[in-house]
C-alpha cells in the first residue's frame, strides 16, 4: 500500500519554484509578489495568512498582508481591491473568505482582476477552467491533481468518484478530472446522493471533500482503490497530549488496509494547497513578463 507523501511532493515543488525565483533574481528581475487580504480577527484566517507569508519567504517571493477591520464598509473594501488590482508590483493576491456578512462575497470576487486572482474564484477564471482553457486553477483541486500526478496515479479511463460539490473543491476537481489531460470518467456525489456507499465503492479513485470527520470507512471503498482525502479537521482527543488531533474526512485506519494508495491527514493534500498558490503566483509573474 502506497502512502502518498504530500509533504515531500510539496517540498519538491517549492524547491523547483525557489530555483526559478533565484534565476529571476540573478537576471536582475524582481521576485514574484503575492498579497493576502484579511478582514477581521478570525484566528484560523490569521494562521493561514501567516503561513502564506512563511511559504513566500521559503521560495523567495515578496509577500504583503492587507489587514482590514471587520466593520470596513463594502465600498471602502472594493476601493482597496482596486488598489491591489492597479498596483503593478503585486503579481497576484488572495482574499481570505468568508468576508463579514455586510460585504458581498460575490461582488468582491467579481471585482478582483482575473489576472491577479490566485485562488481562481473569479467567474471568468472558473469559466475558463470549465472550458479547459489555460487559466489559474483553484489551489486545493489543483494541488490534488498535481499530487496524484507526481505520485504516479493514472487517471485516464479510471472511474473517479468525487465526494462533495463545493465551488472551491468538489466541482472544480471533478471538472479537472474530466478534462482531456486527465480523461477520467467522473461521478459527483453530495448530501442528496442515494446509495452513497454503493456509488463510492465503484470508484477506482475516490476523492473525498465533504467536511465530515472520518465519515468514510472501508465499506465505502473498493478493494485496491486509491483514496484521496481532502478533508481536514481538528477534533477533540483526550488521549492526545494536546487534547486534540488532526484528521480527514476518511477513517484512515479503517480504510488503509483495503486500498492500494491513500493520502494521510495531515501530510497529504493539505501541503499542496499552499504550494499551488505559489505556483499560480509564479505563473502570474511569468505571464506579466
Ligand atoms: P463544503 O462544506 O463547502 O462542501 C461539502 C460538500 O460535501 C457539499 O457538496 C455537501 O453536499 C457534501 N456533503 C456533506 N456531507 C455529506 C454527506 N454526509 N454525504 C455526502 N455528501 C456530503 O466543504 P469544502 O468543499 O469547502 O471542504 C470539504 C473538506 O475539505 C473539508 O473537510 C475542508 O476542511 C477540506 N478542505 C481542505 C483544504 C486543504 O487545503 N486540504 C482546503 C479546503 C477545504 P451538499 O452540496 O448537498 O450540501
Amino acid at each position: 500500500m502506497q502512502i502518498i507523501d504530500g509533504k515531500k511532493i510539496a517540498a519538491d515543488i517549492k524547491a523547483e519554484i525557489a530555483n526559478e525565483v533565484k534565476a529571476m533574481i540573478d537576471k536582475g528581475e524582481a521576485a514574484p509578489h503575492l498579497a493576502a487580504v484579511i478582514v477581521g480577527d478570525d484566528g484560523a484566517a490569521q494562521t493561514y495568512v501567516d503561513s502564506i507569508k512563511k511559504n513566500c519567504q521559503t521560495v523567495g517571493f515578496t509577500s504583503s498582508i492587507y489587514h482590514f477591520p471587520a466593520d470596513i464598509k463594502e465600498e471602502e473594501f472594493l476601493k482597496a481591491i482596486d488598489f491591489l488590482n492597479n498596483d503593478i508590483d503585486i503579481d497576484g493576491y488572495i482574499i481570505q473568505l468568508p468576508l463579514p456578512i455586510h460585504i458581498s462575497n460575490d461582488k468582491v470576487l467579481a471585482h478582483v482582476d482575473p489576472a491577479k486572482d490566485m485562488d481562481c474564484f473569479h467567474p471568468a477564471n472558473m469559466g475558463n477552467l470549465l472550458l479547459g482553457k489555460d487559466c489559474y486553477k483553484p489551489a486545493t483541486p489543483h494541488g490534488t491533481m498535481e499530487l496524484i500526478r507526481r505520485a504516479g496515479i493514472e487517471t485516464e479511463g479510471k472511474n473517479c468518484v468525487v465526494l462533495g460539490r463545493s465551488n472551491i473543491v468538489g466541482k472544480p476537481l471533478a471538472m479537472m478530472l474530466a478534462q482531456k489531460d486527465a480523461n477520467a470518467t467522473v461521478t459527483i456525489c453530495h448530501s442528496k446522493t442515494k446509495n452513497l456507499k454503493k456509488v463510492c465503492s465503484k470508484a477506482d479513485i475516490l476523492f473525498v471533500a465533504i467536511g465530515q470527520p472520518e465519515m468514510i470507512t472501508a465499506d465505502y471503498v473498493k478493494k485496491d482503490a486509491v483514496v484521496i482525502d481532502i478533508g481536514i479537521h481538528r477534533i477533540e482527543d483526550p488521549e492526545s497530549e494536546k487534547g486534540y488531533r488532526i484528521c480527514g474526512d476518511v477513517n484512515y485506519n479503517d480504510v488503509a488496509g483495503k486500498c492500494s494508495a491513500i493520502t494521510p491527514v495531515p501530510g497529504g493534500v493539505g501541503p499542496m494547497t499552499m504550494t499551488c498558490l505559489l505556483m499560480n503566483t509564479l505563473t502570474a509573474r511569468k505571464k506579466k513578463q
